[in-house]
């Protein structure tokens, strides 16, 4: 198996303001305390620059980025942007952007050949939907959506994966630590599939309904190399229970 240090990223979505980043006061010194893990936040475009400026040393990323690196697209933002604006890292492929814009994983695939290109590491997401999972296609659809989305010259230096199913993502409702270990053995095979023995150190996230209380028993999870969190990264009161929990 490969060294890998956990990671545990959050994602404020469309939430946050200059007032509000004020909890990253709180997120940095948690993730300053817990040197054995990496600690990231991927927030709305307009917070990128305001964040890398007030917690310097807590890496800011985007939650999403265009797939041309310039040009007519009014309303989107390009990777070097957000890179230029003090982002390190972006989210591809959302189950958020699939629904409400659309994304394949061809889009997410794109996605994240350009934050690649542009210098930024990349969160790629992917996960079945309930009626997916009820009809016993989830490892199916998770390898088919790995297949699509994953560069072909990835390496753990910048490509870090993150299974969450749609369905548990902000309803509370999360997958029995049995059915995380057996999609996350599955996309590490399919990894290793594509891109060889360097899948042995690309990192996979499990994201969906992570709190404080649940975190640790998921992190500790076979092949779970850190956690994507959405509603729990918004203030330091509930994020820094999910930072300790996996350092
Ligand atoms: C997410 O946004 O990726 C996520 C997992 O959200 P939540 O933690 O709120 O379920």
């Amino acid at each position: 198996m490969g060294m890998r240090r956990k990671l545990v990223s959050g994602n404020w979505k469309m939430n946050g303001s200059l007032a509000t980043l004020a909890e990253l006061d709180g997120i940095a010194a948690a993730a300053a305390a817990a040197p054995n893990i990496d600690v990231s936040i991927a927030v709305p475009f307009t917070l990128i620059h305001p964040a890398a400026l007030r917690v310097p040393g807590l890496a800011i990323g985007a939650e999403d980025v265009h797939d041309e690196d310039a040009g007519a697209h009014t309303g989107c933002v390009s990777a070097g942007m957000v890179r230029e604006a003090g982002a390190v890292f972006t989210i591809a492929g959302h189950s958020e952007r699939r629904a409400d814009q659309g994304e394949n994983s061809h889009d997410a695939w794109a996605k994240a050949a350009a934050a690649r290109r542009n210098g930024l590491s990349v969160i790629l997401c992917c996960g079945e939907t309930e009626a997916e999972r009820n009809a016993g296609r989830a490892e199916r659809i998770v390898q088919a959506q790995i297949e699509k989305s994953v560069p072909e010259n990835a390496t753990a230096d910048w490509l870090t994966l993150a299974y969450e199913p749609r369905w548990a993502i902000g309803t509370g409702r999360t997958p029995t630590l049995d059915e995380i270990a057996a999609i996350h053995a599955i996309a590490r095979e399919k990894l290793r599939m594509m891109i060889g023995d360097c899948a042995a150190d690309v990192r996979i996230l499990y994201g969906g309904s992570v709190v404080g209380e649940n975190a640790a028993a998921i992190l500790s999870t076979e092949n779970v190399d850190g956690a994507l969190v959405g509603g729990a990264s918004l203030t330091a009161a509930k994020f820094v229970p999910v930072i300790e929990a996996a350092a």
